[in-house]
């Protein structure tokens, strides 16, 4: 894989899949902008991480779900990188409980993050790939918004709302040059996943049939390929990278 001159946008690539999506292209030659919701120190060492692969990098504070805030986030990177060929919306964020108990404000919080996060980002950069007449937009799905899980009313309709809207775009965007896929992890070993209860883990971890959780590196080189050129002919399409656990 060879991105070399092209330039990607990483939404909540400070962290965890995001930050392992940030150093996969990066050296493979691409400049890296990422935006981060609020971990400052996680998003410079990020760049610093980047820089020393030899490509350039940028860190910008963006809550996706803010419309003003996107539409600033793709302006200060055409400003520092002029292009934008490849889009991973990746920032996400999880507020479980049963659904009798989730409040409206948990919901929201999650779909908005989620699933409006995605489709202001997805706006805002197919304006310039339009203009461009080239592009890849990677989102992250999950493998919560192909079987649902209980506990996730909100993540699961997020997460299936950002498929639907994947193949949507990508039928409208196909002729011009811009492909749209989506990739859908399993269990990862990062923070989200980390801060659930040990019952939980344990039974997530049973129903993988590689009986392991999967990596970031695991997630990167997944959404890399959609990225590249080597998936040209690829749109619309929904990458399960989960050891086996939506089959
Ligand atoms: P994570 O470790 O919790 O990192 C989340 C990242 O998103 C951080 O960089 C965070 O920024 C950023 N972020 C959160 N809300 C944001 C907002 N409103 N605006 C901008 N950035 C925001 O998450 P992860 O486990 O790597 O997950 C990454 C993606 O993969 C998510 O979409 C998640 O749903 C999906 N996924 C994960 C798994 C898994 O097992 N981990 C499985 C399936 C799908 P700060 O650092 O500033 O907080």
């Amino acid at each position: 894989m060879d991105f070399t001159g092209k330039t990607a946008v990483v939404t909540g690539g400070s962290r965890g899949i995001g930050r392992a999506v940030c150093l996969e292209l990066a050296r493979s030659g691409a400049n890296v902008a990422l935006c981060y919701a609020g971990n400052e120190t996680a998003a410079r060492e990020t760049v610093q991480t980047v820089e020393a692969l030899g490509t350039k990098a940028l860190a910008i504070r963006c809550d996706v779900s803010n419309p003003g805030q996107v539409n600033g986030l793709i302006d200060a990177v055409v400003h520092g990188f002029q292009r934008i060929d490849i889009l991973v919306n990746n920032a996400g964020i999880t507020r479980d409980n049963l659904l009798v108990r989730m409040s409206e404000a948990d919901f929201d919080a999650v779909m908005n993050a989620n699933l409006k996060g995605t489709f202001l980002c997805m706006k805002a950069a197919s304006r310039l790939m339009l203009k461009q007449r080239y592009g890849r937009i990677i989102n992250l799905s999950s493998v919560v918004g192909l079987r649902g899980n209980a506990g996730q009313v909100n993540y699961a309709a997020s997460k299936a709302g950002v498929i639907g809207m994947t193949k949507s775009l990508a039928k409208e965007l196909a002729g011009r040059g811009i492909t749209v896929n989506a990739v859908a992890p399993g269990f990862i070993d990062t923070d989200m996943t980390g801060a659930l209860p040990e019952a939980a883990r344990a039974a997530a971890l049973a129903a993988i049939p590689m009986a392991r959780l999967g990596t970031v590196e695991e997630v990167a080189r997944a959404v890399a390929f959609l990225a590249s050129d080597g998936a040209a002919y690829i749109t619309g399409q929904v990458l399960a990278v989960d050891g086996g656990m939506a089959v």
